[in-house]
């Protein structure tokens, strides 16, 4: 973007420039921090255009390129840390421990992982069709930029749900456009600064500060969205995108849960539970929100979360080890809170810890636990969003697996059980998207893994293969060669003797008996054949 139409966007020294503007304001001290100048429907289709116009050069630089450039980018970002963390903070209000291993960790992770990885994802494959009638056909299939991405995210990790899904999208040689919350915009406009100055070339990487409507304008414009927020308005991005027919990547709200079993080590699953439960104020998809907990562990483990919770610092962070618990960045969600802890209460929750909404300057909710929860409570049911944990007690491993399971939520889950087999049997009966069993939500840092949820927790995975496969289209080569007969025997015109012949020729191919395989072991798929014959002959 040159100078001046930059400065449009961007306000210098927090001033606004013209049209509608963002204030932002640290949540944890109400502080201004700076005003940003929000992108109008003129200007976005103007970042379009010029996205487009320099797709193709940054799709030519080859994965390489690309990678060589986003390299240098994470060395900006770890030269740069002290900034990052400081933009992060002041728009958050979350602890320094929250922004420096989750936002600029989370970034620098990504940007090593993709640079990386994305040569082996993105290699194109050739190979021999399995099907006789393409016999002498050779293959190729590749990846092929989408062109134009829109990334929109939230505010709870700035650099992560924003800036960290353009990296793989970037990397597959797309120019991308983020929308950013528009309570924390600053991030993600440092990252453009960072991008520009690390040889990203013009247009390639955009930011568009604005609120919701520029994100629904942007879902109009672009070839590929990729959304990361609330169920609602995924929902709404989902059939905004539809009218364009425009394949969209939803990640999109949980209600992360964690079985806690006899026989598990209950001091390390309650620091687990304790520090999921709290970090980054309770604002992470992927925190724990909700505990089913065994009868006969139930008070000795509710015991040790209530220490635990009640011995957490919350505030305003002043630095390294300041505090434990930050400050809640979207005002709104207070709101959600409280009445989740209200709503519980009343139908006969116990409090073992907090229940305040902070009464400072900033935005805080003190770190609550609940106990003897159960699914008539919103706690249980709706996402909360903030620092709480709600415990229900459960009968055993098949009541709560049934409780984990009835909810419309399926990103991730947890569990802590007698041992590690356990452990994963357990974690093959949960419908999400992701369990870590003995820990919780550590897997979205496994990038070579697929991190998605199912049900309404959303479509698409960010991380592994599909992570960056998705923002391109697969495109099949088909090469037949050049000493292939001019007229092949299924071509015009039709005659009676070679359509028998083919008949023939398809019975011999595929008539014979089917083979087992390892997911149906002979003996039931056996079993199950002689049924069905049975029943086809009336017997
Ligand atoms: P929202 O759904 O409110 O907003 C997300 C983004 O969408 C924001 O940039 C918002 O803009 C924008 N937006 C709002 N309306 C529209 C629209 N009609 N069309 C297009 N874009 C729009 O989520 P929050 O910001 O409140 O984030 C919290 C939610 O995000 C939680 O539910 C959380 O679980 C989820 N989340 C999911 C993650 C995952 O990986 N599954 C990770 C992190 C969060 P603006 O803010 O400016 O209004």
């Amino acid at each position: 973007m040159e100078g001046a139409e930059k400065q449009a966007l961007i306000a210098p020294n927090g001033k606004a420039v013209g049209g509608s503007s963002i204030e932002v304001r640290n949540p944890a001290t109400g502080a201004y921090v700076a005003s940003v100048a929000c992108v109008d429907d003129a200007g976005l289709e103007l970042l379009a255009q010029r996205g487009r116009a320099a797709q193709p050069a940054w799709s030519e630089l080859g994965v390489g390129g690309r990678a060589v450039i986003l390299g240098a980018l994470r060395r900006w970002l770890s030269e740069n840390s002290e900034r990052v963390i400081e933009t992060v903070i002041s728009e958050t209000g979350k602890p320094y421990e929250d922004a420096q291993l989750y936002d600029l960790g989370y970034g620098l992770a990504a940007l090593s992982f993709w640079t990386r990885n994305a040569p082996r994802y993105l290699q194109e494959q050739r190979f021999f069709a399995h099907t006789p009638l393409l016999a002498g056909r050779r293959l190729v299939t590749r990846y092929v930029p989408r062109g134009l991405v829109g990334v929109i995210g939230p505010w709870n990790y700035p650099l992560v749900n924003s800036f960290g899904d353009c990296i793989p999208a970037l990397m597959a040689g797309n120019s991308v456009i983020l929308k950013p919350s528009e309570l924390t915009p600053l991030t993600s406009l440092l990252m453009a600064e960072a991008g520009a100055e690390c040889g990203i070339p013009d247009a390639v990487f955009q930011v568009a500060p604005g609120g919701g409507e520029t994100g629904a304008a942007l879902v109009d414009l672009v070839d590929f969205v990729m959304f990361t927020g609330s169920i609602a308005t995924g929902r709404a991005v989902a059939l905004r995108a539809a009218q364009t027919l425009t394949p969209v990547s939803l990640e999109l709200g949980g209600k992360d849960a964690l079985i806690v079993l006899d026989g598990a080590d209950l001091e390390r699953a309650a620091n687990v539970a304790v520090f999921y439960a709290m970090m980054n104020s309770g604002a992470a998809c992927v925190s724990l929100e909700r505990v089913y907990a065994e009868s006969t562990i139930y008070s000795e483990f509710t015991a040790k979360l209530a220490e635990k919770v009640a011995a957490l610092r919350y505030g305003a962070p002043h630095g390294p080890g300041s505090v434990d618990v930050g400050a809640i960045t979207d005002e709104r969600q207070l709101d959600t809170i409280e009445a989740h802890v209200a709503d519980a209460l009343a139908k006969g929750a116990r409090l073992l810890a907090g229940d305040r909404r902070g009464e400072r300057s900033g935005r805080f909710f003190e770190p609550t636990l609940l106990v003897d929860t159960d699914h008539t409570m919103a706690c249980m049911n709706e996402e909360t969003f903030g620092p709480t944990l709600a415990v229900m007690r459960v009968a055993d491993e098949d009541a709560a697996v049934a409780l984990l399971n009835d909810s419309r939520y399926g990103l991730g889950a947890a569990v802590f059980a007698r041992d590690a087999a356990e452990g994963e049997r357990v974690a093959r009966r949960l419908a999400v998207g992701a369990v870590c069993v003995n820990d919780a939500a550590i897997n979205y840092f496994a990038l070579e893994a697929p991190m998605g949820g199912v049900k309404q927790s959303g479509l698409g995975v960010r991380h592994g293969p599909d992570g960056i496969r998705k923002f391109a289209s697969q495109q099949t080569i088909l090469i037949t060669p050049r000493w292939m007969p001019r007229r092949e025997p299924q071509m015009y015109a039709y005659s009676a003797w070679m359509t028998k012949l083919i008949g023939r020729w398809l019975k011999l191919l595929y008539g014979r008996r089917a083979s087992t395989t390892p997911e149906h072991p002979e003996p039931a798929a056996k079993r199950l054949l002689r049924a069905a014959r049975r029943r086809a002959s009336g017997d």
